[in-house]
C-alpha cells in the first residue's frame, strides 16, 4: 500500500497563518508587533537566499523585521557588540545569525552571545540545557518542525512508540531525539558507528532520517506502516544532462511502498524550518513580555 504523503508545504502555510493572527492578537495586547532581527555576515549566496526568505516571510505575518547585513571582514567584537545592542533592543523578540560564519568568526561564541529569550534558532547551550531538563525554552526550528508535521500525521499522543533518529548533530538529531523523549516515545539515537543500522531502523513505528546520505534507508529497513520523516537535503545529477536535482536521506519511491506515511525531499521537512521560526519569534515575544500564547 503506498504511504501518506506528509505535505510539509500545506503545514508550513497553515502554521504561518496561525502565526500572521497570533501577531495580530499581540499587537492588540501588546501595542506593538513582534520583531525578528536577522544578522548575515559576509556574501554566501546560500545564506543571502535563506536571509532573504527569513525577512520576506516575517514581513508576511506582519512581524517587525531587522535586517542586519555586515561585510565578510566584521571582527568578532563588533559583532558579538551587534548582539549585545540587539539583547537589549525592547523592539527585538528573537536574534537569528545565519550560519555559517566566515572564518575566523567563532560561531560558538557569536551563537553564546544572543540572550538565551531571544535565542529563536535554539542553538544556544542554554537552549540545548532547557530542552534536556525538560524546561520550557525555544527550541531549534528544523526539530520543531519535524515534530509538528509528527503530531499531525499520528496525532498528539505519540507515547509509548519506538523512534529512530539516524543523525546525532546538535542542529538536528539530539534536539529531535530530546523532543521525542519528552513525547514519551522510546529513542534510539543512530550514527555513524551503529552496527546494523537497517535491523535497528526496522524497530521503528517512527524513523527521523538526519544524515546528510541521498537515499540511504531503503525500503526493506523500514517497518510496515511506520512515519518517515525525511530530514536530508542532498544535491544528486538528476535525468537531465548537466542538471542537479534534491533528494533527501530516504529512497523516497521504493520507502513509500512500505511506510505509513512519509515526508518529501523537497516539500517536507524544509518549508518549515521558516514558518517554526516566526513561531519561535511569537513565543519568545509573548514569554518576554509575560503574556500567554494561545
Ligand atoms: P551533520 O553532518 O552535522 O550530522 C550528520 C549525522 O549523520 C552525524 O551524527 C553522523 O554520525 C550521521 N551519519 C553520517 N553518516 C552516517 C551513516 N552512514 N549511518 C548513520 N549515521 C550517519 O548534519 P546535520 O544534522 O546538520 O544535517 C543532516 C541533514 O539534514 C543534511 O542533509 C542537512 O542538509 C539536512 N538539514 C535540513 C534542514 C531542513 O531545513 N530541512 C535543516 C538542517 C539540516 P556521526 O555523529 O557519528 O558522525
Amino acid at each position: 500500500m503506498a504511504a501518506k504523503i506528509i505535505d510539509g508545504k500545506a503545514h508550513a502555510a497553515r502554521l504561518r497563518a496561525r502565526v500572521a493572527s497570533g501577531v495580530a492578537e499581540y499587537k492588540l495586547m501588546a501595542g506593538r508587533v513582534p520583531g525578528l532581527a536577522v544578522v548575515l555576515v559576509g556574501e554566501d549566496p546560500a545564506s543571502a537566499v535563506y536571509v532573504r526568505n527569513k525577512v520576506r516571510q516575517t514581513l508576511e505575518v506582519s512581524m517587525a523585521s531587522f535586517e542586519h547585513k555586515l561585510p565578510a571582514e566584521t571582527s568578532q567584537t563588533d559583532l558579538i557588540a551587534l548582539i549585545e545592542a540587539l539583547n537589549t533592543d525592547q523592539r527585538v523578540d528573537g536574534i537569528l545569525v545565519q550560519l555559517p560564519l566566515p572564518k575566523p568568526l567563532d560561531e560558538l561564541a557569536v551563537v553564546s552571545a544572543i540572550d538565551p529569550d531571544k535565542d529563536v534558532d535554539g542553538l544556544h547551550v542554554v537552549s540545548a540545557g532547557r530542552l534536556a531538563s525538560g524546561i520550557p525554552g525555544l527550541v531549534s526550528c528544523t526539530p520543531l518542525g519535524c515534530m509538528m508535521l509528527l503530531r499531525d500525521t499520528l496525532g498528539d499522543d505519540l507515547s509509548g512508540k519506538d523512534a529512530v533518529v539516524i543523525g546525532r548533530s546538535i542542529l538536528v538529531g539530539k534536539p529531535v531525539a530530546q523532543l521525542l523523549l519528552a513525547a514519551n516515545c522510546t529513542v534510539t539515537v543512530a550514527h555513524s558507528r551503529t552496527q546494523n543500522l537497517p535491523e535497528v531502523v526496522r524497530r521503528a513505528d517512527i524513523v527521523v532520517a538526519a544524515v546528510g546520505c541521498a537515499e540511504m534507508v531503503k525500503a526493506d529497513w523500514i517497518k510496515p506502516g511506520a512515519c518517515v520523516i525525511d530530514v536530508g537535503i542532498n544535491r544528486v545529477p538528476s535525468d537531465i544532462p548537466g542538471k542537479t536535482k534534491l533528494v533527501g536521506d530516504v529512497a523516497f519511491a521504493e520507502v513509500a511502498q512500505v511506510a505509513g506515511s512519509i515526508s518529501p525531499v523537497p516539500g517536507g521537512v524544509g518549508p518549515m524550518t521558516i514558518a517554526c521560526l516566526l513561531h519561535n519569534t511569537l513565543q519568545a515575544a509573548h514569554q518576554r513580555s509575560g503574556l500567554v500564547n494561545k
